[in-house]
């Protein structure tokens, strides 16, 4: 049995090495021309995305990955005192196990499991699927046609597959109230352990380095009254809004806004998008990942979704021994509440992470001090009073699935 799955991001390689595992025949295409180091952003895997790198065999890699991160010190807008949180004290409110990774050593990780079992076909995209009775009739921009038996789109928030199979993102996208931008800049605060920033109203900027990084990044979240123009490709508009945003703003941000803004080796600018789709599977398609259920980029733990959500489907497939009609539902139905937590927590984040009057940005101070200076738990539960679902991920169990081949080697070929 044949499944085509498009993107070879975190969710696309994790899907392929399940259904290779299980006895499938795996293709991956992938619109970057190589395994892609984009000079990415750190993201981050809790506990049951861990188990499911456990089960893969690759906790070691991904250990030895850790950004090393480990204290967040900024200070209020107005106010040079410098306040200083432990992470780890912080995500163990969140969740009991944590690892903050770089996105491009994550993918370099799962794509290096899987490379030697499943064929790949880089710098290349689909441009057309047909279903009809006996597959999906694939046409690629570059590539000859090809029928599968099935299509996954694991290609991200803005998904091909989706668009072709679903229709406009802008069908699916609810923006959240923020905006992010993350560049590139020489280390020049010299920040190995930790991030540091500055918090405003509405807007905060953070700088962190990396254990194994050349360089550091500088990230901007803020919060506009209302939702702003812009073109996706057009970065000198992006550039302008995020100047004309955090005008005024203290500490290093006029260095930031300035020659580091300029000449910045990598540049991402996006708002804070949710995709809400009430099922993400039709015929022989389905998505996973960002492509189907992405609760907002940068606050909602989507990585964490996204490797859970390709376990599952890859393990409901495995169960049904490839029958979609029974494994997608199956899908759905498994992650759906996960998704739904996740996208409430994500809503939650976006307005919290960035506070919005100076009152929140008090609260904020306090809570910094709450988690720095009492025990866990308690620090738990009285955050917890005040955000609710805080404990997500630690709240999926993960079903098991079949360990070896679930579908025989003649039907794989
Ligand atoms: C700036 C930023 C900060 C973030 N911070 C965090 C964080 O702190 N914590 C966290 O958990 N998550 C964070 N995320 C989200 C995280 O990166 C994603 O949720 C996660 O990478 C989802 O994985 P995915 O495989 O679904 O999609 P992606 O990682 O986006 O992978 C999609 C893949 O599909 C490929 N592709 C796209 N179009 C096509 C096409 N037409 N044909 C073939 N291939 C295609 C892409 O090149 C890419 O390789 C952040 C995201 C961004 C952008």
């Amino acid at each position: 049995m044949r499944i085509l799955i498009s993107g070879a991001g975190v969710a696309g390689p994790v899907l392929a090495y399940w259904l290779n595992r299980y006895g499938f025949a795996v293709t991956v295409v992938e619109r970057a021309p190589a395994p892609r180091e984009t000079g990415g952003h750190a993201v981050d895997l809790f506990r049951p995305a861990l188990d499911i790198v456990d089960r893969m065999g690759l906790t070691q890699p991904v250990q030895a990955a850790k950004t090393g991160t480990e204290r967040l010190s900024f200070r209020a807008e107005n106010d040079g005192r410098l306040h200083t949180l432990e992470i780890g004290r912080l995500m163990r409110v969140v969740s009991d196990r944590h690892i903050e990774v770089m996105r491009d050593d994550l993918v370099k990780i799962f794509y290096e499991a899987v490379r030697h079992g499943v064929e790949h076909l880089f710098g290349d995209s689909i441009t057309a699927l047909a279903e009809n009775a006996g597959g999906v009739d694939v046409t690629f921009e570059r590539g000859a046609a090809r029928r599968f038996d099935l299509v996954i789109g694991a290609d991200g928030l803005h998904s091909n597959v989706r668009r072709l199979v679903f229709g406009e993102e802008s069908r699916f996208s609810t923006w959240i109230g923020a905006y992010l931008a993350v560049m590139s800049i020489p280390n020049y605060l010299g920040l190995r352990d930790r991030m540091e920033g500055v918090t405003g109203v509405n807007r905060m900027v953070g700088v962190y380095g990396g254990a194994h990084l050349d360089d550091a990044r500088a990230v901007f979240l803020f919060r506009p009254a209302a939702e702003l123009g812009y073109h996706h490709r057009d970065v000198d508009r992006q550039k302008e809004l995020l100047r004309r945003h955090f005008a005024g703003l203290g500490w290093e941000v006029p260095r930031l806004l300035g020659e580091e803004l300029d000449n910045a080796t990598t540049f991402y600018f996006d708002s804070i998008t949710q995709l809400r789709m009430d099922g993400w599977s039709r015929g022989r398609v389905s998505l996973a990942g960002d492509a189907g259920y992405c609760p907002g980029p940068a606050v909602g733990g989507s990585t964490s979704l996204a490797v859970v959500g390709a376990y599952v489907l890859a393990g409901e497939l495995a169960e049904a021994r490839g029958d979609h009609t029974r494994a997608f539902p199956a899908y759905e139905r498994e992650i759906g509440g996960y998704v739904r937590r996740s996208r409430t927590f994500a809503v939650g984040a976006a307005r919290r992470f960035v506070p919005a009057t100076r009152l929140d940005l008090w609260s904020v101070i306090q809570g910094v001090r709450l988690i720095n200076h009492i025990p866990t738990p308690i620090a738990r539960a009285l955050v917890g009073l005040g955000a609710r679902g805080l404990r997500l991920h630690d709240e999926v169990v993960l079903k098991d699935y079949p360990r070896g081949p679930a579908v025989k080697a003649d039907a794989a070929g």
